[in-house]
């Protein structure tokens, strides 16, 4: 198994090497490991502008070496608002032989969707904006996956302490679920949210079962760890979900192509 979501000191929120970060994959019994460190572009985000190509690449390739293919390491990034930013995306996409690139929404229409101005006209609100982006995203994005689909609910928790029921918004949902599928792209079943407090991860039962009815086939599990104790957390959790759902199988990626799956049990 492959932990698919890992920040490293490339990312502004975490302080942790890729050595750090390898070695507890290594020790949490994983086959591999992608960082998938921060690349934004919205102005007023702290990770705008940080990610140095050369030196994560630099540093990896040194990892690499190190471990000799006893375990995978490999080359993503986590993209924000692509769909806003296509030029400069392809531009950082293109230059460099990246493994794997995830999607995301952290802003929302301007907004940073982890502070409370975007709660400010209400929680349901905020759902449905942030729903509306991910449809822009997933349509016309640049990604192999989807990070933390609904996002949303781990925001609206950590600010209000609310989390909404995802229903009211399928039609939107579903839009976005099947333009992933059209596409050939996937979803991360993304544990962070468990140790945030919520009971699901992002995405959850529901959006997973929709996914699935769409089509979707596409799937890999992602901590989100910015902290060496992080990594793999939870994927025996995210493994009964995605079995209950009926998925049997993970995606595994490389220089952004599917080049295999393993089995789920
Ligand atoms: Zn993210
Ligand atoms: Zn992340």
């Amino acid at each position: 198994m492959f932990d698919w979501h890992v920040h490293t000191h490339h990312s502004c929120d975490s302080q942790a090497s890729m050595a750090a970060m390898a070695r507890a994959a290594h020790a949490a019994g994983l086959a591999g490991v992608a960082f998938t460190d921060h690349v934004e572009w919205m102005p007023g985000d702290e990770a705008t502008g940080i990610l140095k190509s050369p030196a994560y690449f630099a540093e990896l390739d040194e990892l690499r070496a190190r471990y000799n293919g006893e375990m995978q390491l490999l080359a993503g990034v986590e993209v924000g608002d692509s769909h806003r930013f296509p030029a400069e995306t392809r531009e950082i996409v293109s230059a460099w032989p990246w493994d794997y690139i995830l999607g995301s929404i952290h802003w929302v229409d301007g907004q940073p969707g982890w502070e409370p101005e975007m709660f400010e006209s209400g929680v349901a609100v905020a759902y449905a904006r942030y729903f509306d982006e991910l449809i822009a995203l997933a349509q016309g994005g640049e990604y192999d996956v989807l990070a933390h689909f609904d996002l949303v609910r781990r925001d609206s928790w950590a600010v209000c302490r609310q989390v909404l029921p995802v229903e009211p918004y399928a039609e939107a949902i579903r839009e976005a679920l099947r333009a992933v599928v059209a596409r050939g792209k996937g979803l991360e079943i993304n544990t962070s949210a468990w140790s945030a407090g919520l009971d699901e991860p992002c995405p959850g039962l529901t959006i997973l079962r929709w996914y699935r009815e769409l089509g979707g086939e596409v799937l890999v599990f992602g901590s989100d760890a910015h902290r060496p104790e992080r990594v793999g957390a939870d994927f025996d959790r995210a493994r009964d979900l995605a079995l209950v759902v009926g998925f049997t199988r993970l995606a595994r990626f490389e220089r952004r192509r599917i080049v295999g799956w393993d089995a789920l049990e």
